[in-house]
């Protein structure tokens, strides 16, 4: 017990201290009754999610934050986790939550495409920032408090919840050797990366992940990508698909958003604010870390024990799809204020954090494989 006040109390301490101001509705000074009335009340909310439930990491990983949002707060905050279609279908989960069905929701932003299209930012952009640095730009550059003030007129409060790391290109059955194998191919894939791919004569099909393994199966589309290794093994796509291209140039670091309804946020009392916060600033790290060491793993599995094929996309296709990746993300502010501040504040730290990571985390990446006469070493050394 002694152990577990020191943590919370640690990790409140560096809520407090990250410079981020809390959710909006931090709670005001509660009379002493009112105070007491608090500490006795047992909050039960629901927490649906885009994700089929259970799915190893991102639908796993909610159901472990509510468990330790359960404990931190000694059973007074009681969260029940819902899988996509359980209370309402994946892409329902911003409206739900919206309109108070449901507390809290665990999903992406670009899945709000429809009715929000600049909210795709904050999950990912092609070839834009990395997990790494989106968590920079969220929590220290100014993003989160752009992201609230998008969500504001929703009654929605963002909240990172994860990353993937740079996701993989997806899984083909016929290579990809120029920009014409592109033309005509239905594939599922979400967010701006859609866009970007119907610019370049391709058929993009955002569908839950739910539906993704019975549509390449049956025909209905010809290729998908859906998040890495770890989750793609889980679907079992390497059992109905040949090629597994990388990188994922449309997903390079997707933040997972956690949003929670503004009126049941300001219904709180302070400290259980700061437990979700703790927990959600937990979890959006623990994913990552989950990430990066099972996706490790599951490459291995794919082609050593599945005979997966690995494909690079060829340079002549990613750099076309970097082109017109540019210039999709540049048309998004349209005559949106809003829209602007949010596009600026992306473009002003990406070109700061890239010149600081060209020198950094680029040149020791290179600096690991480089051999003296120019090639790479790809000894695992
Ligand atoms: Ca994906």
């Amino acid at each position: 017990m002694k152990h577990r006040m020191a943590f919370v109390f640690l990790f409140a301490l560096m809520v407090a201290g990250c410079g981020q101001p809390a959710g909006e509705g931090s709670a005001s000074p509660a009379s002493a009754s009112e105070s007491r009335k608090q500490q006795q009340t047992v909050y039960r909310w629901k927490l649906i999610t885009t994700w089929p439930k259970n799915l190893p990491g991102l639908g796993t990983a909610p159901v472990r934050m509510a468990d330790r949002i359960r404990t931190m707060s000694n059973g007074r905050l009681d969260i029940k986790v819902y899988g996509a279609g359980e209370l309402v279908g994946a892409f329902e989960v911003f409206d739900a939550v919206s309109q108070g069905t449901a507390q809290m929701g665990n999903g992406a932003s670009y899945y709000w495409r429809g009715k929000l299209p600049i909210a795709a930012i904050f999950s990912t952009v092609p070839f834009g920032l990395t997990a790494q640095e989106m968590n920079g730009w969220l929590h220290y550059g100014g993003g989160m408090a752009l992201w609230r003030e998008l969500y504001q007129p929703f009654g929605v409060i963002p909240m990172a919840a994860g990353n993937t790391g740079v996701q993989m290109g997806g899984w083909f059955n016929k290579e990809i050797n120029s920009l014409t194998d592109l033309e005509g191919l239905k594939m599922r894939i979400p967010g701006l990366g859609g866009e970007v791919l119907a610019r370049v004569g391709g058929v993009p099909v955002s569908m839950p992940g739910s539906e993704v393994f019975s549509s390449l199966q049956t025909g209905v589309i010809d290729a998908t990508e859906w998040v890495g290794p770890y989750n793609d093994l889980a679907f079992g796509l390497h059992t109905i698909a040949r090629y597994y291209y990388y990188p994922g140039w449309h997903e390079p670091g997707p933040t997972i958003e956690s949003i929670v309804n503004a009126e049941a946020w300001a219904s709180l009392p302070a400290d259980l604010q700061a437990i979700v916060e703790t927990a959600l600033r937990m979890t959006n790290d623990d994913v990552l870390a989950e990430f990066t060491a099972r996706n490790a793993q599951a490459l291995r599995m794919l082609v050593n024990d599945h005979g997966v094929q690995l494909r690079k996309f060829p340079d002549e296709v990613l750099i076309r799809l970097r082109t017109v990746s540019r210039e999709v993300v540049a048309e998004m502010a349209g005559d949106d204020p809003l829209n602007r501040r949010i596009l600026d504040s992306y473009d002003k730290f990406s070109t700061l954090v890239r010149s600081y990571h060209e020198i950094t985390e680029r040149a020791y990446i290179n600096a690991r494989v480089v051999r003296s006469d120019g090639g790479e070493a790809n000894d695992g050394a």
